[in-house]
């Protein structure tokens, strides 16, 4: 904490160019440190190619801890094959990351907080956009690329205000004032705002977006056809349809590959960030099948990402969570097993099965149907007694079935401490192996911008 108390009494810190309190940071790929040659070892970290990266895409599994990333392989794997098929995520593993937030608020992260962590490589207190423990507004990652001539994008499944996408793009000293953070947008030059929200920029502040040179949208079907920035997409009053719910919709996918495309327009570069935010929404419901069509939504946006770097070889992807949320357990109840079969058969997420199942006489079918197996006299007895107390009741009910079925387990409906991985590919990949903080992860990537490009 001597190193944080220093740091954010240094000036150069503030502007973090170069931030001389982080030794960990390293633009020399000749100055690698024994944890980094330990990412090395994974193959997607190229041995040739550029040293920087012309092009940043930062992508976040919200509340995505390592039990959601092992749960997935598992609800992946192809039981018909001897081998544990790997997923994106065992292919771009390479390193972990602490979350912990400033000292005033505890080991046990928020949103907010790590996200303000990872846009500026400064801590803060649970709650904060981009701001210190004072409230002052602390230089960001998407900032710092724009001053620098680069193309800048959001695409995220939550509303395209919520703490991770506005801790990149603005600042506030609470992430709930959410009208402040939308009319800030405004003045972030931001090129692509893709996601959810609608409800927080009304006609008047879409009329601003609109003067300012930007393409509005809120039907989805219409991204297919955008050719050029700026566009802000706003496909849901609040968060966009749970995955499962919306089996052939891919949305993260296409609008992660809508805004490289649109970001790639611009000659020097650009910095994207992409979040899988909804992983940490049913994280804290403990809801592992809705978790589970998250993870797998995520994952396809990573997959995309991985094709994109591949190919562009320019590109830099650093792939993190923000925190781990809900304390998943891949096992539970002493016994030594894990069923995600059970999750492949439910069609629609507890909420979506409750609201059909209260509405339908003939409920006991209409449950079995869409969870995917016919529950016991007992368990139909529990579901009764709480579709009679209402939705929410026979929500939790629904989820706690599965949890039986699968054997789930769960330990917090909030956050937990534990680290996270980091997972990259691209130049610079090498410099997010091993052990780090998140605030370390923020000061590598600005450690990686390109250093004289900057627009006169
Ligand atoms: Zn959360």
């Amino acid at each position: 904490m001597d190193f944080l108390a220093t740091c954010k009494r240094s000036i150069s810190c503030l502007l973090l160019i170069p931030c001389l309190c982080a030794p960990s940071v390293m633009a020399n790929d000749e100055m690698i440190s024994p944890a980094a040659v330990t990412g090395s070892a994974n193959s997607n970290v190229p041995t040739a190619g550029p040293a920087r990266p012309k092009n940043i895409i930062i992508m976040i599994g919200d509340g995505m801890g390592p039990a959601y990333t092992t749960a997935y392989r598992y609800y992946n794997d192809n039981p018909e094959t001897e081998e544990i098929e790997q997923t994106v995520f065992d292919r771009l593993l390479v390193g972990m990351s602490s979350t912990y937030p400033a000292s005033v608020s505890g080991y046990v992260t928020d949103s907010a907080a790590s996200a303000t962590a990872l846009a500026t490589g400064f801590k803060s207190y649970n709650g904060a956009i981009s701001v210190d423990v004072e409230k002052r507004p602390l230089t960001t990652l998407m900032e710092k690329a724009k001053a620098l001539g680069l193309a800048t994008g959001v695409a995220v499944t939550s509303q395209v205000n919520h703490a991770t996408p506005a801790a990149f793009l603005a600042h506030n000293e609470s992430r709930s004032n959410y009208i402040d953070i939308a009319q800030a947008y405004l003045d972030t030059d931001a090129d692509v705002i893709l996601g959810g929200g609608q409800q927080y920029f009304p006609p008047s502040l879409l009329a601003q977006f609109t003067g300012k040179g930007y393409q509005h949208l809120s039907e989805f079907s219409k991204l297919d056809a955008v050719t050029s920035p700026k566009v802000l997409g706003l496909f849901a009053d609040v968060q966009l349809p749970w995955a499962i719910n919306d089996k052939q919709g891919h949305k993260l996918s296409k609008m992660t590959q809508k805004a490289i495309d649109l970001l790639s327009q611009n000659q020097q570069g650009f910095v994207l960030l992409v979040e899988g935010s909804l992983i940490d929404w049913a994280g804290h419901s403990n809801d592992i099948a809705t978790a589970m069509g998250e993870m797998d939504e995520f994952a396809a946006a990573v997959e995309v990402v991985e094709q994109f770097v591949r190919q562009s070889k320019d590109t830099l992807v650093v792939i993190t969570a923000d925190h781990n949320t809900g304390g998943l357990s891949v096992g539970a109840n002493d016994k030594y097993e894990w069923n995600p079969a059970v999750l492949h058969n439910v069609q629609a997420s507890p909420d979506e099965i409750a609201t059909r199942a209260i509405a339908e006489p003939q409920w006991q079918t209409v449950i079995a149907t869409l969870i995917g197996f016919k529950p016991s006299e007992a368990e139909y007895a529990t579901l009764e007694n709480a579709r009679m107390q209402g939705n929410e009741p026979l929500t939790v009910a629904l989820r706690k079935l599965i949890d039986e079925r699968s054997n789930t387990g769960w330990t917090s409906g909030g956050h937990t401490a534990v680290d996270v991985q980091v997972f990259s590919s691209g130049p610079g990949a090498r410099l997010f192996g091993g052990h780090q903080d998140n605030i370390d992860i923020a000061n590598k990537v600005f450690s990686l911008l390109p250093e004289s490009t900057a627009k006169p």
